[in-house]
């Protein structure tokens, strides 16, 4: 279930056509909407719930 960090902001651009992104060093943040769109953490997509770290951080 680990995407990559193009993965990540291809998906979110294909989905909201957000195209400007924020490498932090926690992760992915979408510079549009504020949210974080991969954390280094799990690499897990936006839509996962099935860690406690995911859902705290793609809320
Ligand atoms: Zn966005
Ligand atoms: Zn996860």
């Amino acid at each position: 279930m680990a995407i990559s960090r193009d993965q990540a902001r291809n998906e979110h651009t294909s989905s909201t056509s957000h195209d400007q992104f924020s490498e932090t060093i926690y992760g992915v943040v979408c510079s549009t909407c504020h949210n974080y769109i991969l954390i280094d953490k799990t690499n897990c997509p936006p839509s996962c719930r099935e860690h406690e770290t995911c859902r705290a951080a793609y809320a």
